[in-house]
């Protein structure tokens, strides 16, 4: 990305998840001076405890979907190539009763091609087989922190009462990013965000490097996925459950079905259960708005349980409605 030699204006990112971070990253790829509002540290957010597997789950609309996945499935491929903090690309397998044919998203991955009768686990008639980006959150999410505060923005550990706060006359900004994802809610305020539960167990991990899924398990969702020192298993799918409280029937449940996909798994060792809250919307707002004061927003959150398959399209197009707002003839 080229840097223009003039700066083009003061950006206030609210949200220092996946998605504010990455929006962060691309403004000061455009020479924005940014500052980044957040009220809990990396660590508490629902980006940190994802999975964070490139896959679209709980996101519309189908199109913008699959352009900003397309767009954040090369970034992230790109980041792996790299050797970027916690960016691996993994290869996957999804297990289906029947023929599932050429999924929607697959233009965003390329090669998916049906799996062989010999790596399929008993009792599975189908599968697909492809690589897709796994990015391990408690390694990267602190790094990309670091890494934008390095290139010059500003955290600001501050929580705010309403988005119309980013305006602040001590700190001034041409342009408010609003990404603070569940807290849209209250914030925005926008009563279309939902929370969607859901919980995860991370165990030892006995040697595996496949990533495994059956989204249609009889049991639930279930998806097995390795990271280096760690195998995440989940999951639930919930929505409008609040509470994040960790379900010990539901780990226990989690542990059996993955077990049916994987069954090396037997006997590895948990390590923790977690649950955390998607911010789910009907379809993810990205658009331009204005504050109170007239300062323009642009927003980007309701990304379900898509956060890390969709923030870097997104930020692209932030920084595309970012420009925008400064008028013609400015660089961005
Ligand atoms: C169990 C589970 C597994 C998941 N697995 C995947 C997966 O495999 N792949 C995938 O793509 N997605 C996955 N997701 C979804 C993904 O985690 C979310 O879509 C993503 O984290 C949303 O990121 P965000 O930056 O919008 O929100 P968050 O990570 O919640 O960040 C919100 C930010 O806003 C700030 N904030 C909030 N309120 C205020 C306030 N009042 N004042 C100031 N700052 C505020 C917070 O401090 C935080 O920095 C999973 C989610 C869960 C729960």
């Amino acid at each position: 990305m080229t840097v223009p030699s003039t700066t083009p204006g003061r950006a206030t990112v609210v949200g220092a998840g996946i998605v504010g971070l990455a929006a962060a990253s691309r403004l000061l790829d455009r020479g924005w001076r940014v500052t980044v509002v957040a009220d809990r540290p990396a660590t508490e957010t629902t980006s940190h405890l994802a999975a964070a597997v490139w896959f679209p789950t709980r996101a519309d609309p189908r199109d913008r979907v699959l352009a900003w996945g397309t767009a954040t499935y090369a970034e992230l491929a790109d980041q792996a190539r790299r050797g970027v903090p916690g960016v691996v690309m993994r290869e996957s397998l999804t297990l289906h009763r029947e023929d599932p044919g050429r999924p929607w998203w697959a233009p965003a991955v390329g090669d998916v091609r049906p799996a062989r009768p010999d790596e399929l686990p008993p009792g599975y008639r189908h599968g697909l087989r492809f690589a897709v980006p796994l990015v391990e959150m408690p390694v990267h999410l602190p790094w990309l922190a670091a890494h934008v505060a390095d290139r010059g923005a500003r955290f600001v550990s501050r929580r705010l009462a309403s988005l119309d706060e980013a305006a602040d006359p001590a700190h001034p900004a041409d342009v408010v990013i609003a990404a603070p994802g569940l807290a849209a809610r209250e914030l925005v305020p926008d009563p279309s965000v939902v929370p969607v539960r859901g919980q995860i167990v991370r165990v030892t991990n006995p040697g595996l490097s496949l990533s495994v899924r059956d989204e249609a398990h009889p049991g639930g969702r279930a998806y097995v996925h390795p990271r280096t020192d760690d195998v995440v298993l989940g999951g639930t799918l919930e929505e409008g459950v609040r509470d994040a409280t960790p379900d010990p029937a539901q780990a226990a449940a989690i542990v059996a079905r993955c077990t049916d996909l994987v069954p090396a798994l037997a006997g590895a060792e948990v390590l923790e259960t977690v649950a955390g809250l998607r911010p789910a919307r009907p379809t993810v707002r990205l658009e331009r708005g204005v504050l109170a004061d007239g300062t323009p927003v642009i927003h980007d959150y309701g990304h379900g349980g898509s956060g890390i398959t969709l923030a870097w399209g997104c930020a692209d197009e932030v920084a595309e409605h970012a420009a925008r707002t400064l008028g013609p003839g400015v660089p961005g």
